[in-house]
């Protein structure tokens, strides 16, 4: 009897251990990671027949002066985020207008003053407001100048008085049902004096403001049957883009506009040969080499950050480090770190792409790098191309289910041939996640789709310092394109410029800190993967969206839709109950996150 129970016990031991074992062999081996067919897909290239179109009937009329500096990179923003948000819009640059100010602007709904100087309009100043009085949507698109025309439109936007000299602004503070992350105090790095130095009227509206509460940077007023908007905000850059369209849906009682919604993590150069490098600041923490370094800590803290937010990185694999850009390329023979990493972080839910066959970029040797990052460039056009088929083939042999379609450029630097080598002979290619904000040397982005069907998914930002400019880019970003894409590399350790000398433990919490503002700003965001954020772009920019807003409901209709889309839905006046066709989320006072599964949806207003 004791003996039988005895054996028993053994046998479920024994299964116990052939349990676990086989649990850990499926880890390896990857047998648990299975693609995902859904609405985040990436689509091939003839679904995508639009690009970035409006259908709306409502138009906007941006007006600039050209040869102020100012106004021109006003210009420039506020093209692009209008573009983004499908609003119908021209341009005027007001020198070469010969006709009626007034005649001019009554034919459109909303007017973007892309301009500081109000003296140019002279005595037409009236007819501009006068046209607000009427119904008419303005918005001081940057700080005006102190003008006599200011001094005499000045009550009308709320401003009871106003100094001589421009406020300096440190910092940047949204009410809390106003931008996504207002959380925060987004601090400005070289603040100068940029801003209206205002007092405002109760029937004003302040939206954003300082720290200190001193200078208002955001406000809107009523004005008869229309509305002013003040964005006296003067940091007229990509990075700042957000708050400036931010400012733009506060002109209509109800504006909505498509965001891509997504979030995405990158780890470059991962998997890849454990960097030769120094490893001084980790041998100083952590008293072990690098190799060890990462797999016993660096690893398995990133796995751990990704299970806590929610996230499924996308590891961009290198070859090899040896920097070879002429003759043979060598395939590299030493792949068990690529087996155990790259499953692990397919196992986790995650993705892998390309990111070359070394870290040299796609570049011929015409290319001139602005600053120097001791690259070589590739002897010819036929070495360039059999880089990436072998790192390609490399990556394959090891990883033979997983459909890779994303690449990231090198220190994301793509010359023009590399780019057109990418799009004509390397069809595996489909996105290319290189970067946002502009530099020396890079491939700068906007979230497009190329006409070649590549996806164009820009990186955000990136490493573990997350610096003020960084935190307050970010915080745009989410507010204009409901977007977040962050990018690491495992040797940030390794690097003084990245952050090494803070050592691990610090870069770790603010990561855990970055990570964490995502998910509390947005909390309904959608973590993807990198193919599937291009999956997003590619369903952003299709959309045609036209809506109709009335007493009760607001008809949105879109000619573009392929399965579902995303919107941002700003409701000045009333708020919002549910949808038909679609989903409603609200995501603060007044801003609503619509998922719409229909072409036509119906969402109705609150009584
Ligand atoms: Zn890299």
């Amino acid at each position: 009897m004791k003996k039988t129970k005895r054996f028993h016990e053994l046998i479920l031991v024994a299964f116990g251990f052939i349990l676990i074992f086989t649990l850990l062999l499926i880890e390896r081996i990857g047998i648990l990671y299975q693609g995902t067919a859904s609405d985040m897909a990436l689509l091939t290239d003839d679904k995508i027949t639009n690009d970035k179109k409006t259908g709306s009937n409502s138009k906007c009329l941006v007006i600039w002066e050209e040869g102020d500096a100012t106004s021109e990179k006003a210009l420039k923003v506020y093209d692009q985020i209008l573009t983004d948000m499908r609003v119908s819009h021209d341009d005027m640059n007001i020198g070469e207008n010969t006709q009626d100010i007034d005649k001019v602007i009554s034919k459109y709904n909303s007017v973007v003053l892309a301009m500081s100087n109000l003296e140019i309009l002279g005595k037409d100043i009236t007819k501009v407001t006068g046209w607000v009085g009427d119904g008419g949507r303005l918005l001081f698109g940057i700080p005006p100048f102190k003008s006599s025309n200011f001094e005499f439109i000045s009550d009308k936007l709320g401003i009871v008085s106003s100094s001589n000299n421009y406020a300096k602004v440190d910092d940047f503070v949204s009410e809390e049902g106003y931008m996504l992350g207002a959380q925060r105090t987004y601090p400005i790095i070289d603040g100068y004096e940029s801003s209206l130095s205002v007092v405002l009227d109760s029937d004003a509206t302040v939206y954003a403001h300082t720290a200190d509460d001193t200078v208002p940077l955001v406000w809107a007023r009523d004005y008869q049957k229309g509305r002013f908007v003040v964005c006296n905000f003067g940091y007229t850059e990509k990075a700042y883009r957000g708050i400036f369209s931010s400012a733009y849906t506060l002109l209509d009682d109800v504006f909505i506009y498509p965001v891509i919604n997504a979030s995405t993590f990158y780890l470059d150069d991962f998997p890849s040969p454990v960097p030769a490098g120094n490893g001084e600041y980790v041998k100083r923490d952590y008293k072990m080499g690098i190799a060890d370094f990462y797999s016993r800590v660096w690893w398995p803290d990133m796995l751990a950050l990704g299970r806590d937010h929610n996230i499924e990185y996308t590891g961009l694999i290198i070859e090899t480090y040896q920097d070879t850009t002429e003759g043979e390329l060598k395939a590299n023979e030493s792949t068990a770190n690529y087996y155990y990493y790259g499953n692990m972080l397919l196992n986790q839910g995650g993705e892998l792409g390309y990111h070359g066959y070394n870290h040299q970029p796609l570049c011929l040797d015409n290319f001139v790098y602005n600053q120097e990052l001791g690259y070589n460039t590739w002897d010819d056009y036929k070495t360039m191309h059999s880089s990436i088929k072998e790192l390609i083939r490399f990556s394959t042999s090891m990883f033979p289910n997983q459909e890779m379609s994303v690449y990231v450029p090198p220190s994301d630097v793509l010359s023009p041939e590399g780019r057109q080598m990418l799009g004509v002979d390397f069809p595996q290619v489909k996105c290319i996640a290189s970067i946002y904000l502009e530099g020396p040397d890079e491939y700068v982005q906007e979230f497009e789709v190329a006409e070649d069907g590549i996806v164009e998914t820009p990186r955000i930002v990136s490493g573990g310092i997350l610096d003020d400019y960084m935190r307050i880019t970010a915080f745009a970003e989410m507010n204009l394109h409901f977007v977040s894409s962050h990018f690491m590399h495992p040797d940030d350790l390794l690097d003084e410029d990245r952050g090494a000398d803070l050592g691990w433990e610090v870069l770790k919490a603010n990561l855990d800190d970055y990570m964490g503002w995502v998910d509390e700003s947005a909390v309904d965001i959608r973590h993807l993967t990198g193919s599937e954020m291009a999956g997003a772009v590619q369903r952003y920019v299709n959309l045609i969206p036209a809506y109709e807003v009335e007493t009760d409901s607001i008809s949105l209709t879109d000619k573009g839709l392929i399965d579902s889309a995303y919107y941002l839905i700003r409701a000045n006046k009333g708020g919002l109950d549910n949808a038909y066709g679609g989903e409603l989320i609200k995501l603060n006072d007044s801003l609503y996150l619509l998922k719409a599964q229909s072409s036509k949806v119906t969402i109705i207003r609150s009584k």
